[in-house]
């Protein structure tokens, strides 16, 4: 039997992922031992991946695309933000073999925004591009944060509608939806949760999105500025910054979960930095 802890991230393709070296990272810097590799299991045979990986002596894993609903289905219990979300990016095996499904992607954007950029959320406007899984992961922890509204736009409006609806018990009449074309005007930060960049696109978004000293936050992370930060440049925003902080805290959260010890991002950030 295997006397060191094993973790793993599960995905499809999985060869990109920065998560066996920032939790390799974390390891070390606390001293705790364990393994932690990456899974590419099969599209359509997440669960028994996940099985045999127990087996082998698995403690917890993270989930990433596109197996973060598969991960949801499979948990015996879920955490508030992921039962929200429909999302889970973080499990545990508790003591008893149950297993228990976390989503720390908005805490991890919170955490970025909020204590790395030092964002004021509270009485500020936020628009979001983007439906899908990340967006839905972000949304309650942003609403937490008291921002004077949080308008979804999305592709798909249909989406973006479905998203603000299933909010709206936690919104407070904070959260609403606005077609891609017209998302309105002079917001304090705009986050892009659209997975656009990843092909070197962006949506389609009008001038005038930014106010005053506006932030633009883009959740998908590059070498480079992303089309999205690029377009943000010329249209105004006096802030950009990508996913690679959200990536790094929303890791610390899901390494708390498993190990009960929160390490120290600043350094592993600016390490993984080109
Ligand atoms: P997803 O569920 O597949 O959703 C994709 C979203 O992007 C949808 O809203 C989709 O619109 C939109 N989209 C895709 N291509 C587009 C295009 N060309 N123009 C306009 N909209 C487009 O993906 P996800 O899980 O939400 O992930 C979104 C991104 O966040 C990914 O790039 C992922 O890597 C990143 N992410 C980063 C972190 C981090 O820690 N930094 C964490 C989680 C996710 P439709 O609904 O119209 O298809």
């Amino acid at each position: 039997m295997p006397t060191t802890d094993q973790y793993a991230v599960f995905g499809h393709p999985i060869g990109h992922s920065k998560s066996p070296a920032i939790h390799r990272a974390f390891a070390d810097a606390t001293q705790q031992r364990l393994t932690y590799r990456a899974i590419e299991a099969p599209l359509e045979g997440f669960t028994d991946a996940l099985h045999a990986f127990r087996r082998e002596g698995g403690c917890g894993c993270n989930v990433t695309v596109p197996f973060k609903g598969d991960a949801c289905s499979a948990a015996d219990w879920l955490d508030p933000d992921a039962a929200l979300a429909g999302a889970v990016n973080t499990l545990r095996w508790d003591e008893s073999g149950r297993l228990l499904g976390f989503n720390t992607d908005g805490k991890g954007l919170l955490r970025d925004l909020q204590q790395n950029l030092s964002v004021e959320l509270a009485g500020r406007r936020v628009l979001m591009v983007g439906a899908g899984g990340a967006a839905a992961g972000v949304i309650g922890p942003l609403l937490q944060a008291q921002p004077e509204e949080l308008v979804v736009v999305n592709r798909t409006h249909q989406r973006a509608e479905s998203l603000v609806e299933k909010f709206s018990a936690i919104a407070d009449g904070r959260l609403k939806t606005a077609p891609l074309q017209t998302p309105g005007l002079g917001y304090d930060l705009v986050v892009n949760a659209t997975s656009a960049g990843l092909t070197g696109e962006m949506p389609t978004l009008p001038d005038g999105l930014f106010g005053a000293d506006g932030w633009a936050y883009d959740l998908v992370y590059a070498d480079a500025p992303t089309a999205f930060l690029r377009w943000a440049a010329a249209a105004g925003a006096s802030h950009r910054h990508d996913g690679l902080g959200m990536l790094v805290e929303q890791a610390a959260e899901a390494f708390f979960i498993w190990r009960g010890i929160r390490p120290e991002t600043a350094l592993i950030i600016s390490g993984l930095r080109p």
